[in-house]
């Protein structure tokens, strides 16, 4: 069998899923019809050619551009994230409707499909470039540009929320969820990326924490398992422009601070992640 267009696979995915879909507008159901979907009311979002969808009412601007979000996959496609990836395969089951909010270029949605999930995958996230270029990862996966305060979901649709490194709206997330779903959230724990976070603030800043994002977390929804990943690994010269354009943390730094900083680098780097797992 040939390689489908991509417009062809969306259309595929929206005439089998459609009643997943709710209007971001009238809140009412859809229905496929021709190029995308509709929903009761007449609010039509056609597929773009990529086969995605766009639900924003406006535009709302990313900080993420197509240049670092192809930096930042080919870090999460180097093996950086394995063990992630691995830990992921093992609490969602293969068969699980998967949700993952804030998808990005869509590299997580693609580990999982190869490390073996074989259920509906939807991916959504603000930024229309990470949405494009999750296209072209060869994942059975749907991608959609959506608002989190606004999903286009209907009620009860997926059994699993992956929220990786990401924020969250709980409200949307725990309509969105089956009464039985989870959401599992990646959070950063305080030596992420240190080496990044000692190489370019020397100076006693304070460790990142995220004690809050757990409050809030705690407070909203009921925690049955939390996990923590920590290792190191080291990362090859090449891959070195492509750790410093994929965080954040090192955006508002010069070319010469970030040559500064490569001279006194060893190229490893350490993961410190926590996965919590929570239901309604
Ligand atoms: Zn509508």
């Amino acid at each position: 069998m040939g390689r489908m267009k991509k417009i062809d696979r969306g259309k595929a995915f929206l005439v089998r899923e459609a009643d997943r879909f709710r209007c971001p507008v009238c809140h009412e159901g859809m229905h496929f019809r021709e190029n995308g979907l509709i929903c009761t009311t007449g609010h039509r979002f056609d597929l773009s050619k990529k086969g995605t969808l766009y639900f924003l009412k406006r535009h709302l601007e990313s900080e993420y551009t197509t240049t670092m979000l192809a930096h930042r996959r080919r870090m999460l496609q180097s093996g950086l994230y394995a063990p992630l990836v691995e830990h992921l395969a093992e609490i969602i089951a293969p068969e699980a409707a998967l949700l993952d909010a804030g998808c990005g270029e869509g590299s997580f949605l693609a580990a999982l499909e190869a490390a073996g999930h074989s259920g509906v995958k939807v991916g959504f996230d603000l930024s229309k470039e990470g949405i494009y270029l999750a296209t072209d990862l060869a994942a059975d996966a749907f991608f959609c540009v959506a608002d989190m305060t606004n999903l286009p979901f209907q009620t009860g649709s997926f059994a699993a929320i992956l929220n990786i490194l990401s924020p969250s709206h709980y409200q949307e997330f725990k309509r969105v969820l089956a009464p039985d779903g989870r959401l599992i959230k990646v959070l950063p724990g305080s030596d992420y990326l240190a080496e990044l976070r000692r190489g370019f603030f020397q100076d006693d800043r304070e460790n990142y924490s995220n004690e809050r994002v757990v409050q809030k977390l705690s407070a909203e929804m009921k925690i049955i398992e939390k996990t923590h990943l920590f290792y190191q690994q080291q990362i090859s010269n090449e891959l070195f422009p492509d750790l410093l354009a994929m965080s954040p943390l090192t955006w508002q730094f010069s070319a010469q601070e970030k040559e500064q900083f490569l001279k006194n680098y060893s190229g490893e780097i350490t993961i410190d992640l926590w996965i919590y797992q929570g239901v309604h």
